[in-house]
């Protein structure tokens, strides 16, 4: 990657920075560091409270998770009128994929493929939140992941390297603009969480990482340098060490990385009390952790307020230079001139925006449209999907009637009361000759603290005292009514998301017995899967005749889910996360390392890479994902069998619409190098396109392949390109492709 799209070096901010900062004390200078939460100041603006006096004195650099415009102005109208040097307050909120219009959770955004409805994604949510009063988000999570069994794979782009480059980039633009931040609806992003939060050991939240530059290089960091490369404003760091060192206190990612290879000039930030966490992580008490962790290019304490608390000291005792604090400072006074905060501290505060810009049919249609894309049908036997109105369907499971659990985890400034249930979205799609008879069914789990633990900060599901035989022998009489029984289960919100992580990874005992119940009776059954990681899946592939993976659409998923299970939209989302079979099987992604002894196709045989007890084959594989219509594909036909450094190859193939309705097709460009000086991935994506096919219609796909596609990071860390042959692959998925041969000369 060599696009450097950081801004480049200002000399009008520079003066004005520079003569700033000349007038600053220590304490203003480290007061720009601290970033804090409102703590008392919601009821204490006009008083004496702790963050109106630290307001006062110039010791607040941000401050984030304030909702509504009127409440942000009281408090920079403090900032800007009664400290003594005016600097405005940088004002973040975590808006990750949405603000009071949600959009699904980013794994479900990205299984769009939809690059321009991402950007759009982005670009309403910073609408939305800068008109009340937000100028900073805390998105996007770009962490690739790869272990399901860790909760946040919800909040990101799932496990591929260029993908997770290409959502980084449109998540990026669509949330500062492309106009050096010229409008108040532009806001500054912040490219999480550096690094490799999503090769945490175990799956287990906040565990170390551990990994090969090599990896790192060529998967992992490449998402969070083409974020920096498309302009991020700042970046945040991870909560777990890299290689032995904290995230937070590591010189090398946050400096020799970040800024020498990469040339990210905006400023850093930590994650929340991930200053003060080194402390846990061993690295000493609070003042030598937050020296080392200045020293190593850490730019703002969030909330742990060891900089306001020890830097002065550290600086006095020698342990850290003015000029690390000066630098720090800059680029956090150099992000506020950016915004524009300078010149207008209310830029982002007035106060008529909101009930003009937030919530607004226009945005609420698109995040239909967008959540509707993101569907994945899994399974759809003898077409059972879609369901044609008129039939009486039982609505059963402990997802189908809750509207706070719809938009799914990290969605702090919505409103859990607005979002339709499925019930409801299901009826005003079917019209009202559809009978639909809802019963509950189970509990989320058997077990009362399992189901607490899944449903926080608001998001109960109102737990039926009931028995589990009691609730299941309602559901069954309910289903015995019915023609189709939709069955709406899987993961509530809260089971996914920061510390949610899981070992077993399957449905919940309770649901799934439901679930067993529920074939038994011998009516179809269709099940709309919530889930905000992937899951194990593996009886209810072989037994469930139709399976529509819902993730967590956001404030129009209800009716998003009327729309495709009622065949208004056909799905066309595609997997971004392997599903594996058995949690045994993880790590498990498409792109993995040819091995020496690769598996038989004949099941297990001793001294191969294999399992005694498992496949290796995962149960849906990476980019897949079924359609109410049928794709297929010709011949890859390309322009030239050989590529030299400076000519380019195109990848032509047809491919045709040959089912009976009309829909999009993603279709998917990966590579193989057959021979490397490293080993190389067994396929690599490269290349997508979405595509929309009438019934009947084909179209010629193109691809341009050229030298640069072909170049990786080899055993030097050196990004090269090596002659020799490649496979060239196009296909519906990772799994079933085309595939011909290309020489790079
Ligand atoms: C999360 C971040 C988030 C921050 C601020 C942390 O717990 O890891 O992703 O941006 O809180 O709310």
């Amino acid at each position: 990657m060599t696009l450097h799209a950081q801004q480049p070096k200002d000399a009008k901010m520079d003066v004005f920075v520079t003569q700033l900062m000349k007038k600053m004390t220590i304490d203003e200078k480290i007061g720009q560091l601290n970033l804090q939460t409102e703590g008392d100041i919601v009821t204490g603006v006009g008083g004496n409270s702790l963050s109106t006096e630290r307001l006062k004195k110039g010791l607040v650099g941000g401050m984030f998770n304030i909702k509504g415009a009127a409440k942000i102005r009281a408090i920079q109208k403090i900032a800007v009128e009664q400290s003594r040097l005016k600097i405005p307050v940088l004002f973040g909120m975590d808006v990750i994929h949405g603000y009071e219009t949600i959009f699904p959770i980013p794994l479900g955004l990205a299984c769009t493929w939809d690059m321009p409805a991402i950007e759009q994604s982005a670009r309403i949510a910073a609408i939305e939140a800068s008109s009340d009063g937000i100028c900073w988000t805390f998105s996007p999570m770009v962490d690739i992941t790869r272990d399901p069994r860790w909760g946040r794979v919800a909040e990101a782009g799932g496990e591929d390297p260029y993908l997770g480059g290409r959502i980084a980039e449109a998540m990026v633009t669509g949330y500062q603009g492309k106009d050096n931040f010229s409008s108040n609806t532009d806001i500054m992003s912040c490219v999480k969480h550096f690094a490799l939060y999503g090769a945490v050991e175990a799956g287990r939240d906040y565990n170390p990482a551990d990994m090969s530059t090599f990896r790192m290089f060529n998967d992992y960091l490449y998402p969070y340098q083409a974020a920096v490369d498309a302009g991020a404003g700042s970046v945040m760091a991870s909560f777990n060490s890299v290689n032995g060192t904290p995230a937070h206190a590591n010189r090398w990612l946050l400096t020799d990385v970040l800024r020498k290879q990469w040339h990210f000039n905006g400023f850093t930030v930590a994650d929340y009390g991930g200053v003060g966490e080194l402390v846990n992580h061993g690295l000493g008490n609070i003042q030598q952790v937050s020296a080392r962790a200045l020293k190593a290019g850490l730019d703002v304490d969030m909330v742990s307020e060891g900089y306001l608390s020890t830097l002065k000291k550290s600086y006095q005792e020698g342990k850290v230079t003015l000029a690390e604090i000066d630098a720090a400072c800059r680029r956090m006074l150099e992000a506020k001139y950016k915004l524009g905060l300078f010149a207008n501290p209310y830029k982002y505060c007035d106060e008529s925006r909101a009930s003009k810009s937030i919530y607004t049919p226009e945005h609420l249609a698109i995040a239909r449209k967008t959540a509707a894309e993101s569907f994945v049908l899994l399974k759809n036997e003898q077409h059972l999907l879609p369901l044609k109105p008129g039939k009486t369907i039982a609505v059963i499971g402990p997802l189908a009637n809750t509207r706070s659990n719809m938009v799914g985890t990290w969605s702090v400034a919505a409103d859990l009361t607005k979002p339709a249930t499925v019930v409801e979205g299901l009826q005003a799609a079917a019209g009202p000759d559809t009978k639909i008879i809802y019963a509950k069914g189970s509990n989320l789990f058997a077990d009362s603290t399992m189901e607490a633990n899944g449903t926080m900060f608001g998001r109960k599901l109102d737990r039926d005292n009931r028995t589990d035989n009691q609730l299941r022998a309602e559901a069954i009489k309910a289903a015995e009514k019915a023609d189709v029984i939709v069955a709406v289960m899987g993961e509530a919100s809260e089971m996914s998301g920061e510390s949610s992580s899981r070992t077993d990874i399957s449905i919940p005992d309770v649901q799934e017995n439901l679930l067993k119940e529920l074939v038994k009776t011998g009516k179809p059954v269709v099940l709309v899967l919530f889930t905000g990681r992937p899951l194990t899946l593996v009886w209810e592939d072989k037994n469930v005749p139709a399976i529509l993976n819902v993730w967590f659409g956001g404030s129009e998923a209800a009716n998003a889910i009327g729309d495709v299970v009622y065949g208004k939209v056909s799905p066309s989302g595609r997997l971004v996360s392997t599903f594996p079979r058995s949690v045994g099987q993880i790590p498990l992604y498409y792109n993995n390392f040819s091995t020496g002894r690769p598996a038989s196709d004949h099941g297990f045989e001793k001294f191969r890479s294999n399992y005694m007890d498992e496949k290796n084959a995962p149960l849906y594989p990476f980019g897949y994902g079924l359609s109410y219509t049928h794709f297929s594909y010709g011949d890859i036909k390309l322009s030239a069998s050989e590529l030299s450094t400076k000519s380019n190859v195109t990848a032509a193939i047809e491919v045709k619409n040959d089912g009976k309705e009309d829909g999009d097709e993603i279709v998917q460009l990966y590579i193989h190098q057959r021979v490397g000086s490293t080993v190389r991935p067994v396929k690599e994506l490269k290349g997508f396109q979405r595509i929309h096919l009438k019934a009947g219609e084909a179209k010629t796909v193109r691809f341009t392949i050229d030298n640069d596609m072909l170049k990786y990071y080899n055993a030097d860390l050196a990004y090269k390109a090596e002659p020799g042959d490649f496979d060239v692959m196009i296909g519906t998925n990772s799994r079933d492709v085309k595939s011909t041969k290309l020489t790079l000369k």
